[in-house]
């Protein structure tokens, strides 16, 4: 690998967050030669085990920046949307310490799909076709004109559930009332309706330093609760890496077609884009089209983004604060990654918490497989579920199928009857596999 950093001393780390996304990026940086002390707030857990953890959430702003002074932190690693929005790195900035992230004015990406749908407008970046209504009236007559199947979205964030697909006229008409009825707080001031693209999803996954893109890799997650993709939407119930439908012509196309004009209409229009930037696709007949943009690792995505991972993380994320991504290199294993989300039994619905989970040592004990935390609790040595979406078992393998029987096998050691998962994660891949290997 090359980088810009060879001659750093050891820099102290914060990573901010609490979910497997932020367990996968302190394994990641625990392992950098770089990093000395590693810090997460709040952390999890399985998080104690990487970095010392300390007892403030994503929101504490205020709270953060006196401990960075205290810890003599470094370098502060932001992991979820919400702080990001908030402006967490513009309140780092102002203190003079050096964060990974967008501003809040770049964050907007992610903060508002109506700024995304005119930004695309803007640079002829290809995406669904869509309105966008501050009112109910409005948004129905624009619905009827255009008919079913018709997708409504709340404007802003509302943890991945302001998104309805409505496959009747109905539906979307009830999607807009309870929109304005105000189900999505202040991020339901508006309502984007789009049209509906058919297609293959991927998420492609970029560092952006305000000028210059570094490609990362491409994943594909299962955001529906049950077997075969079905029943209600989740934060995802796992993912694989890399996404087989983004080969390397499709890849060189969403660079030049989406990435590029992004970072450089970003910068153009004066909030300059820092940080990962997460492309959420749809891969339809006529080309990739933008679905979304996340400015930030996804969660569970970066779990397998991180176990291909083969170079040290922490010179790439310096060098998107510090603008040298044009200096720096990427190296990842050529093996798959998938990870299976263990979760409490019930979710997304009401699940109960504080259940004893026995066993997870065996199952990171199975060959090329680690188990990454997000909502437990570490007490008297004991781990209790503590959340939804508990653990992402993560396994590499030379195939999707290998990847998932290793992912599986550790999975069926884990001893916790109040908790489930799927069973089929990467059967769409598994089944491609299969057809090319007949
Ligand atoms: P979003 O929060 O915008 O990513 O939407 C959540 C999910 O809804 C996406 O991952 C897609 O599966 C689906 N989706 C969103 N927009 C569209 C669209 N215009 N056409 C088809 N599916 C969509």
């Amino acid at each position: 690998m090359t980088n810009t950093n060879d001659n750093i001393d050891a820099i102290n780390v914060l990573v901010v967050g609490s979910g497997g996304r932020e367990h996968a990026l302190c394994w990641a940086l625990r392992k950098s030669t770089r990093v000395g002390k590693l810090y997460c707030a709040p952390g999890n857990g399985g998080i104690a085990n990487v970095a010392h953890r300390v007892n403030l959430g994503a929101g504490d702003t205020d709270e953060i920046l006196l401990m960075c002074r205290d810890l003599k932190i470094d370098f502060v690693v932001v992991g979820p949307e919400a702080p990001l929005v908030e402006g967490m790195v513009d309140r780092l900035d102002a203190a003079g310490i050096a964060s990974f992230g967008p501003s809040a004015a770049a964050a907007q990406l992610e903060g508002s799909k109506a700024f995304t749908k005119e930004l695309c407008d803007r640079y002829n970046i290809p995406t669904a076709a869509y309105g966008r209504f501050d009112n109910a009236t409005d948004a129905k007559s624009y619905v009827n004109q255009k008919g079913a199947p018709i997708v409504v979205k709340a404007d802003g964030l509302a943890a991945g559930k302001g998104v309805t697909i409505a496959k009747t006229i109905d539906v979307a008409l009830i999607a807009i009332d309870k929109i304005f009825d105000g189900q999505f707080g202040d991020a339901g001031n508006e309502v984007v309706i789009e049209e509906f693209l058919e297609g293959e999803e991927a998420s492609f996954f970029v560092l952006a330093d305000g000028e210059n893109v570094l490609e990362l890799e491409t994943a594909q997650d299962h955001k529906a609760v049950g077997d075969g993709d079905t029943g209600p939407n989740t934060g995802g119930m796992g993912a694989y890496s890399p996404a087989p439908v983004m080969n390397t012509p499709m890849r060189a196309r969403v660079m030049e077609e989406i990435i590029k004009p992004t970072v450089n209409g970003m910068a153009k229009d004066g909030a300059p884009y820092k940080g990962v930037l997460y492309a959420g696709l749809m891969i339809t007949d006529a080309g990739p089209k933008l679905i979304e943009y996340n400015v930030r690792f996804g969660d569970p995505e970066c779990q397998v983004l991180m176990a291909r991972l083969d170079c040290d993380l922490l010179p790439l994320l310096m060098a998107s604060h510090d603008g040298t991504l044009d200096k720096v290199t990427a190296e990842w294993k050529s093996d798959v990654a998938l990870t299976v989300v263990m979760a409490s039994k019930g979710y997304p619905g009401p699940y109960e918490k504080d259940t004893l989970i026995r066993n997870i040592d065996a199952a990171d004990k199975v060959d090329q497989v680690t188990v990454f935390h997000a909502g437990t609790a570490l007490e008297g040595g004991k781990f209790r579920a503590s959340g939804g979406r508990v653990l992402n078992v993560t396994a590499l393998g030379r195939t999707v199928a290998d990847a998932q029987a290793r992912a599986y096998e550790a999975v069926d050691q884990i001893n916790w009857p109040s908790g489930f998962c799927r069973r089929d994660i990467g059967w769409r891949a598994i089944e491609r596999e299969n057809a090319e290997s007949a």
